[in-house]
């Protein structure tokens, strides 16, 4: 190569390189997964019974959604020691491992830490780490706390909980959640008051990423809703961000998987090419309606992009963990990709 053709290689190079998607990992594609909320070690097991069916099936990802239904040993105080054991998580590692389904465990970050008048153990045993610290008595008025992504005891206890989880059930990959925060800046908040709540979602992005991509080295799976804008994708406000924090979409690394959550049945799910357009890798998740299963199913499938995943099957208590594979809108996405 003459020396003046250099810049130009280099150019095509570089052009080429940015070109091509990010490349899927090293787990077979189609992904075809299911979200369960888990909390007891019998669940686990039922899974354990489940997994070769499953695996018959084609599902190839398990996200087992623990948040603090586990014997934590770091913060014992947070977790529940008749709850999930690691020796029951071992073995269902080991079980899936066998049926080449991939296990993914799951702690809510930053919101959903109540649920109704329950606040979560985080709160409850630290409610200095509240957004909103003694407001809203047994949680009227909200959908649920958050704690504050500005607090700096906040991180290195979450993140020993995170690691416990990925060496329990020996994960390459985590499950942060973040769908449906609503408190997030909260004038409330000595720390987060008044500051961009764009700004404070990617923060608190770029901290769960920089401890799991980056020191444990798994990938990082969330809920993306509050990365779109719902005036753009024309969702409601669950489904879509009308509170300022999808300007986080730009802030964030691209190697996020994006388990974007769409329940209806509609002809088009805009924020499926988007979040492919902005280079994310996306794994569309539908729930207990077969039929707008398949109808996000399909519209994904359409998209025709490396990027685009595959299927995650949510449950949201719709089927027992002992009855999965039985899980109907889960036998007609597996059925749809079986299609060619
Ligand atoms: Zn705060």
């Amino acid at each position: 190569m003459t020396p003046r053709l250099l810049p130009f290689v280099l150019l095509f190079a570089a052009f080429t390189a940015q070109a091509q998607p990010a490349k899927p990992a090293a787990w077979p594609a189609p992904w075809l997964g299911v979200h369960l909320l888990v909390g007891s070690d019998a669940q686990l097991n039922d899974l354990v019974d489940q997994a070769p069916k499953l695996a018959a099936m084609g599902v190839n990802a398990l996200i087992v959604e623990v948040d603090y239904n586990f014997d934590f040993r770091s913060h014992p105080e947070l977790g529940r020691p008749t709850a999930i054991t690691r020796p029951v998580a071992a073995k269902l590692a080991e079980v899936c491992r066998k049926n080449k389904i991939r296990v993914i465990p799951q702690l809510n970050c930053l919101g959903h830490q109540s649920w109704a008048a329950n606040t979560l153990p985080l709160l409850t045993k630290h409610p200095e780490f509240d957004e909103t610290p003694g407001q809203y008595p047994a949680n009227k008025g909200i959908y649920c706390r958050s704690w504050c992504p500005l607090n700096p005891d906040v991180n290195p206890m979450v993140f020993d909980l995170m690691d416990e989880l990925i060496d329990a059930f020996s994960a390459d990959a985590f499950h942060i959640g973040m769908d449906e925060v609503f408190l997030i800046g909260s004038d409330f908040c000595p720390r987060c008051k008044g500051k961009d709540k764009g700004e404070l979602f990617a923060k608190a992005l770029n901290d769960y990423h920089a401890h799991l991509v980056g020191k444990r080295k798994v990938e990082m799976f969330m809920w993306p809703d509050r990365l779109l804008d719902a005036a753009i994708t024309g969702d409601s406000e669950w489904e879509a961000s009308k509170n300022g924090t999808f300007k986080a979409i730009d802030l964030i690394p691209k190697d996020i998987v994006m388990c974007d959550w769409h329940y209806g049945n509609r002809k088009a799910y805009p924020s499926v090419p988007l979040l492919l357009g902005k280079g994310f890798r996306v794994w569309p998740a539908g729930w207990d309606k077969p039929d707008a299963t398949l109808a996000l199913a399909r519209f994904a499938r359409e998209q025709m992009n490396d990027r685009m995943m595959g299927h995650l099957a949510t449950t949201w208590g719709k089927v027992k963990a002992a009855n999965l594979a039985d899980f109907e809108p889960l036998k007609a996405v597996a059925e749809e990709y079986r299609r060619p």
